[in-house]
């Protein structure tokens, strides 16, 4: 039966990887997997969560389980810090998952459960595994326009006029922030806007926040998702701390579900609960319980903000470095973009075509699509990059 099985697709930012090492060239960029990196190249264990590892291994007395919803101290916590006080607490059902993955999956099996008919309508492009997770769950999924190809920034009309065709009970899924592949986000004016278009219709916002302090900082960067659950009636919102805390191989991650009215929050709570239980039973603990700990501990929680500020402070000078030479070397504000768009991603607007001469010719890797992790850059191969750019006509 097994030989049955058909292979899946390769996954193209892993076979970019291997293209990567596999690269003999000396002078070689790596804009392809989307994890932070410092000017060195390396990925880094962030110094709070280094501090919570050593207090936790002093103070941890059993790896018993812990509840189905995970440590309610990392779900109360992620709540306040995702959501602030946009929503009374008693609204808010949440779940600890594996990563803001398993929140994603988790939101797609709860609004399945709510409603059997939903249809998911995804940002177009969007994270592909949004769109694969759902394929492979066999929800239905429409997408609507998101980016401009031309000015690389949001085409807030093309998205507002295709999510007209929203119908009540549908999901609509949106980035918080740093929108993933593009960079290019909705300003809080257009948040509002979306908002109440869904209300109109009568359907279901999820929010999917995965770079919380990565964009214009950590409560700039939640200003859209909290718009949303203090004016949609309901709300899913999936939160990953992969990244602005640093612990993407601990897999921790939220799943909120946003009731309308508190007396209807135990149920929502006890799906959640349900659907840790059928998928993988209790969520992973370890980097929950460091994130619990930073966010619970005033000094802890002052100093990874403030290595998060360096992370991001450090991404958007980045951003302005490379807009700036290619403002110098093509004597035009074409690319002024890349310094709007926020995150660790943007979207160069190239061919498939330029982004494998750029990296055949110039040794720069980036997904197909022209996505760039601006993380994978430094000062000194910038120029590279915007030399290979304008190289190869992009
Ligand atoms: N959503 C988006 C848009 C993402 O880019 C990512 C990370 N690639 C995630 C969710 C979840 O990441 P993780 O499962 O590693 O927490």
């Amino acid at each position: 039966m097994l030989n049955d099985l058909k292979a899946q697709p390769k996954d193209k930012i892993l076979m970019l990887m291997e293209m990567f090492k596999e690269d003999p060239r000396e002078v070689k960029v790596d804009l392809g997997v989307g994890v932070y990196k410092t000017p060195e190249g390396v990925t880094p264990i962030m110094r709070a969560i280094k501090t919570a590892e050593k207090q936790l291994w002093e103070v941890e007395t059993t790896k018993s389980y812990t509840g189905l919803a995970g440590d309610p101290g990392f779900t109360g916590g992620m709540r306040d810090l995702v959501l602030g006080d946009a929503v009374p607490a008693d609204r808010v059902a949440a779940a600890a998952t594996p990563g803001g993955t398993g929140a994603v999956r988790q939101a797609f099996d709860l609004a399945r459960m709510a409603n059997p008919d939903v249809t998911v309508w995804v940002s177009q492009p969007t994270w592909p595994n949004h769109t694969s997770i759902l394929k492979h769950m066999g929800v239905p999924m429409r997408e609507y326009r998101y980016f401009d190809d031309a000015t690389c920034a949001v085409d807030f009309d093309g998205m507002m006029s295709d999510l007209q065709d929203v119908a009540k009970g549908d999901v609509v899924l949106l980035h918080g922030c740093c929108h993933n592949p593009t960079g290019a986000n909705l300003t809080l004016p257009e948040f509002q806007r979306v908002a109440e278009l869904l209300n109109d219709k009568g359907a279901l916002p999820m929010v999917d926040i995965a770079y919380q302090g990565f964009g214009d900082g950590l409560d700039a960067d939640a200003a859209g998702v909290r718009h949303i659950v203090s004016n949609c009636p309901e709300a899913l919102v999936a939160a990953s701390c992969s990244k602005n805390f640093g612990i993407y191989r601990e897999r921790a991650g939220v799943l909120m579900a946003v009731q309308e009215d508190a007396s209807k929050t135990p149920v929502a709570q006890g799906t959640l609960n349900h659907i840790n239980r059928q998928n993988f039973s209790f969520p992973p603990d370890h980097g929950a319980r460091l994130v619990s700990m930073i966010l619970a501990d005033d000094a802890l929680r002052a100093d990874w903000m403030a290595e998060l500020e360096d992370m991001r402070t450090g991404m958007l000078t980045l951003r302005e470095q490379l807009a700036e030479e290619l403002r110098r070397l093509t004597g035009s504000d074409r690319f002024g973009f890349i310094a709007q768009h926020r995150g660790m991603f943007s979207r160069l607007g190239a061919t498939t075509a330029q982004v494998d001469e750029m990296r055949e010719k110039h040794g720069i890797y980036m997904v197909g699509d022209s996505r760039i992790n601006v993380a994978g850059l430094n000062k000194d191969t910038v120029p590279l990059l915007a030399r290979a750019m304008v190289d190869v006509g992009v």
